[in-house]
């Protein structure tokens, strides 16, 4: 059998999501010696990102203060709110609750975001590496986080080695920062191993299907953004719905339900059907076409979930920290934030060891 390779950085980051790419964007604008891999599992940036998102601006301007003048493809300016509660055939308009109040926020494709994040981080030196997963932590003799190991190549399904089988890399450094996204596979593995949830609530969880629509023409109003509540949801589930009108006859559309519903038949696909035919949504769908779709896990415990971000070795970053604001419905900028904050005080310490309510402290 071959040998593994070894890779050596000063930090490498595992996800190339906007927490991932901010962290690391940060590291070199702040300190360009130091050595920064970011490793993705997609087979492209953005690649396991979902589309359509309205994100709130202020973390971009700290980190690339000229992004106005050079914008992600798409990025709609939001124009107008609107908060309903649903019954079947009909619902009431609601006064928008503060927190969904959008004004000076842009709807983007996150995706896009990410993928128009990497190259400026690439310019900057940061070394990204798609199509690699991080498998396995990597600890030291202090049982200390020393870097992550890729998975191997060229494995059967049976766990057989196929023809070609080679031996993943591993990546050793001195911080590792993990911004795997909501219940990452290896964060989950630490939180535990560290007693990082010690002093907090469990995490709970949300699932979000979204879809991209191309509309026939003059239908949809760049900017506008609809939230829903009520109907399909019964009054024992927490559910809701999005829709937000990109450019180009595109709209966003997606239903978020919580994940702890009773009712065992309960089917959140089922129900982001039913609402897509609800009488105000299928007046707009009709005659249009599905571009993507895709579903995630949302982190929704919010402030009284969060662990503790940091133990030897590693931080927490975005989303797998649990850092989604949930009245907001809103994680980028959070993930942006927290990331910048990642590398700020690693360039500034040069210890991973921060203090969650610094964490819990972003906007
Ligand atoms: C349906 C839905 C709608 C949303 N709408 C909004 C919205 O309107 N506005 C808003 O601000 N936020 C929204 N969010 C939340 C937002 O998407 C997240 O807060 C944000 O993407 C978090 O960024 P992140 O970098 O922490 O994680 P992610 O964006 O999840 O990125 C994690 C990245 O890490 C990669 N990765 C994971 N594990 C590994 C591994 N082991 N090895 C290598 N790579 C790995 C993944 O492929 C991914 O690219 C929404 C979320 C969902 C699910």
């Amino acid at each position: 059998m071959s040998e593994r390779d070894v890779m050596e950085y000063e930090v490498v980051i595992v996800g190339a999501g906007p927490s991932g790419l901010a962290a690391a964007i940060r590291l070199k604008q702040l300190s360009p010696e130091t050595t920064v891999c970011v490793i993705e599992k997609g087979s492209t940036v953005g690649a396991h990102i979902l589309s359509g998102a309205v994100i709130d601006p202020a973390p971009l301007d700290a980190l690339l203060p000229g992004w106005r003048d050079n914008p992600p493809p798409i990025c709609v300016p939001a124009t107008t709110d609107e908060f309903w509660w649903l019954t079947k055939t009909g619902g009431r308009k609601l006064p928008t609750p503060p927190q969904l109040h959008n004004h000076g926020n842009f709807i983007v494709s996150l995706g896009a975001t990410c993928a128009w994040l990497a190259p400026q981080a690439e310019a900057l030196g940061v070394e990204i590496y798609p199509g690699f997963a991080a498998s396995e932590v990597l600890f030291g003799d202090q049982g200390e986080v020393v870097g992550v190991r890729i998975g191997d190549m060229g494995v059967a399904k049976d766990g057989s080695f196929k023809d070609g089988h080679t031996l993943g890399i591993d990546i050793r450094a001195k911080l590792t920062i993990f911004g795997e996204g909501a219940r990452g596979h290896l964060t989950k593995q630490l939180v535990p191993r560290f007693k990082l949830d010690a002093n907090s609530d469990p995490q709970t969880y949300s699932i979000g299907i979204k879809e991209l629509w191309q509309l026939p023409p003059g239908r949809v109003t760049p900017g506008h953004i609809v939230h829903t509540c009520g109907w399909p949801a019964d009054n024992a589930t927490y559910g809701g719905s999005f829709l937000y009108h990109l450019d180009k006859d595109r709209v966003a559309v997606g239903y978020v339900t919580g994940l702890d519903y009773q009712d065992t038949r309960l089917s959140p696909y089922e129900l982001f059907q039913q609402y897509k035919h609800h009488p105000h949504v299928k007046a707009l769908l009709e005659g249009g076409t599905i571009l993507s779709y895709g579903a995630r896990a949302i982190a929704a415990g919010g402030y009284q979930s969060l662990p503790k971000c940091d133990m030897p070795g590693a931080m927490l970053i975005g989303d797998g920290a649990g850092l989604l604001n949930v009245p907001k419905i809103k994680g980028t900028h959070q993930a942006l934030r927290s990331g910048m904050i990642a590398a700020e005080h690693w360039v500034e310490k040069k210890t991973p060891k921060v203090l969650t309510r610094d964490c819990a402290a972003l906007p």
